[in-house]
Formats: structure tokens, sequence, C-alpha cells
């Protein structure tokens, strides 16, 4: 590997002199990785339960991954959308392919995804399906819950529920949002007026702490936008690729949504993202578009993805060591773990467990994630706060039973209190 830097302390220094100052960083320099496992500048490994934010749901570097992006590499990286590259169509047939697998189809007819735009992110998939919105209504008001995240781009933002996301910019873009309760299907429809272009929701609220809506609701709101004729756009940019433990998290409630967002995982790392849609609901020529959207490279990268989660069974996976990372965890918070509790103490900081699949937040009755966070890392594990009061742990979907069981005795201790 190419030596770029001598000592930590110096990329430190240099990230401050060069970079705007736009994350808190943990001090650590993470410099490989290998399935849930990264290695740091010194040589520390750390069992990853932050997966790049649920984007290494394959691991990191795994092989297939790595020889695909190889040969693609070699034989060419980049071409204009101006003409036709194989990789990128093999990959839209294979996404409609999985984003309909889990469809009800009651009817017999398929109600799945037919047609897809590629971009180069989550938040570019969000522009993109507002903008489609837009174009197929011919309408312009939208209605988000609060506690969404839908990306920082401005188009996205006016989606974005939070206030730390929002304040430095407001007024923001888009001002005909209505932001309306979570996991609440009557205030959609009360909120829907004649200018409603569409309902945006995530299956699973990620930023907002994991989540998880009543059984229903999204059947719910389904039938509701149908009935209003208002488009429903799930953004699955977290809860795809079998983070929930399903290909995605729409097939929990069996909902069809009209246009659907995902990015994240899809590209094992490699940045990509792409808005599906219903049969009817496309974009013309010139109406849209992006220089690097669904380059070779990167559809080579997502099909090898694919190919992983689908050959190494990784949504079956998810979905078992997510109950059983789950029940781990509930048993931490009960003490019923079998790991002996120091007398005297106890799991006081463990509020609420929630979360499918491999999606966990352990939400806490103090705000002292941060601290728990840096704990764990000198012990070796990396874990995510989604706020000052919880932890989300979206480990990449291939973490094994024994580093699930190293990432609970971790926490064991780091939640712990004497
Ligand atoms: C991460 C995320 C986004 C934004 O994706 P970026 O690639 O960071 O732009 C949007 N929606 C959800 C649900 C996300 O988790």
């Amino acid at each position: 590997m190419i030596q770029l830097f001598t000592s930590m302390e110096e990329v430190f220094e240099n990230e401050k002199r060069y970079l705007m100052q736009t994350y808190k960083r943990e001090r650590i320099v993470l410099k490989s990785g290998k399935g849930a496992i990264v290695t740091d500048f010194s040589g520390n490994e750390y069992i990853d339960c932050v997966g790049g934010i649920a984007v290494n749901a394959v691991g990191h570097c795994h092989p297939v991954v790595v020889n695909a992006m190889k040969e693609q590499a070699e034989k060419l990286i980049h071409v204009s959308n101006l003409y036709y590259s194989e990789p990128q169509v093999k990959l839209a047939e294979k996404l409609t392919e999985i984003s309909s697998s889990g469809s009800s189809s009651s009817s017999g007819s398929s109600s799945g995804m037919a047609k897809v735009f590629f971009c180069n992110s989550g938040t570019e998939s969000i522009e993109a399906a507002v903008k489609l919105a837009c174009k197929v209504t011919g309408k312009h008001n939208f209605i988000a819950a609060e506690g969404s995240f839908h990306g920082r781009t401005l188009g996205s933002l006016s989606l974005t529920a939070g206030k730390k996301f929002r304040a430095a910019f407001e007024p923001i873009l888009l001002k005909n949002v209505k932001f309306v309760r979570y996991n609440d299907a009557t205030a959609i429809e009360k909120a829907i007026d004649r200018d409603t272009a569409a309902v945006i929701l995530e299956p699973i609220q990620g930023e907002a702490g994991v989540l998880v809506p009543s059984e229903g609701y999204l059947e719910e709101v389904r039938e509701i936008c149908t009935r209003k004729g208002v488009l429903l756009i799930l953004d699955e940019i977290q809860t795809g690729f079998g983070r929930t433990g399903r290909w995605f998290g729409k097939e929990h409630d069996r909902v069809e949504p009209d246009i659907m967002t995902v990015a994240k995982a899809m590209g094992a790392g490699f940045p990509i993202g792409a808005v599906l849609a219903k049969e009817g609901i496309e974009f013309e020529i010139g109406e849209h578009g992006t220089t690097f959207g669904g380059n070779p490279l990167a559809c080579a990268a997502a099909l090898a993805s694919i190919t992983v989660i689908e050959d190494e069974k990784l949504v079956e996976r998810s979905r078992e060591l997510g109950e059983y990372l789950m029940n781990s965890l509930n048993n931490l918070h009960t003490g019923e773990n079998g790991l002996r509790l120091r007398s005297g103490s106890g799991y006081r900081y463990i509020k609420e467990i929630r979360g499918k699949g491999l999606m966990i937040a352990i939400e806490l009755t103090n705000p002292c994630s941060g601290i728990i966070a840096k704990k764990a890392i000198d012990l070796g594990v990396l874990i995510n706060c989604t706020s000052e009061s919880v932890i989300r742990l979206v480990p990449p979907l291939v973490i094994s039973k024994n580093e699930i069981d190293e990432v609970i005795a971790v926490l064991n201790d780091v939640l712990v209190f004497d």
C-alpha cells in the first residue's frame, strides 16, 4: 500500500488544514478492511458495526466485488450516456427483478418497478424522484414525515425534517412541503390537497434513530395515496439491499410505491444510486441526466454486490442474525444474557432496543451515546450515534455470529455502570 502519511497525527493535522470541517470524526485513520473487520493506521482491528452507514452490506473489499471492479476497470471505466453500455442495462434489469420480488401480486399482475434512472448518490436519487413526481403529476406539493432524512442537497433537504440539517439554510428551496407525524396515516390523508404530487416516506426511519412503523402503516398510506391520486415515493436508500431482512423495506408491508429511491449498499461502497418507478412513470429524452450516472465501473460494482447478496443468501442472513442480535441486546437489557453483572451494577443506560434485520438501534436513558461510542472504539468495536441518546448498529450483513458475540460483550462492558 502506498504510504501517504507517516503518522496518524499528520493525517489529523492535514485534514484540519485542508478540509472543510464538515464532519465530526472519531480520531482513527482506517486503512484496510475485510468482511466486517476494519484495520487502522497502527494495525488495530475493529468490528465495524457502522459499515459506512449501511453501505458495506457485503463487507469490506469482498473478493467478488473487487474482481468485478478490476476486470471492468481494465476494459472501460466511463463512457457517456450518449452511448450504450452493457453493465448499465444488465443492472437495470436486475434491479427491476429484485425490487419486484417481494411484491404481493395478489391481483396476479406485475406491480413492481419497471424502469430505472441511474445517478451517483442517495440525495441525487431523491432529486430525481421529486422531479419525476412533479413531471408526471403536474403538481408541486409534497408531504414528508417528521423525523425524515432524505438528503442534503436543496431539493432533498426540503423534504428532510430535522432542524439540525436545515437551520443554517432556511428558507429552503421547496416551500410547499408539509411534515406530518410518522406512523400516522390519517395525518397524511388530512395533509393531502389539490396540489399534492407525492407523499415521501422511509419504510423505517434511519437517521431518526431506526423508527419502525406499526404493521399496516405503509399499506394504509398506499391505500390513501391510490384513492386520492397521489404518488407514493419510498426512500429505500438505507433500508434497501437486505438491510432489514428483506430485499427492500417495503416488503414487510407488501406495499408497492410508485417511485422508489436506492443508493447506499447498492454498489458495495462504490458510489451509485438509482430511482425506480412503475410502468408509465418516467422521464423522456432530455428531461433529466447526469454525466456519471450508471457508468460501467459503478454498475459492475453494483452487479457484483447484488450477486454476492444472492449467492451468500445475505437477505436471509440479515433476518436471522438481526434476530439473534436483537435477542442478545434484549437480554442485555433485562440482564438475562448470562454475562455476569458486576455487583451493584445494572444496565440503566438502555431504554429500548428496536429495528428489523441488521438495522438496529439502542435508545439510551441518558444522552451519552458519544461517550459510549468512544469507549467501544477503545474495545475494538465501531458504532454510530444518530443522536445523543441513540446508538445505531448497521454492520455488514456478512458479519459472523462470533463477531456479533464480541460486539455484545463489548456493549455489555460499555453499557454497564458501576
Ligand atoms: C443516507 C440517506 C440519504 C442520502 O444519501 P446520500 O448518498 O448521503 O446523499 C437519503 N435518504 C436516506 C433514508 C438515507 O439513509
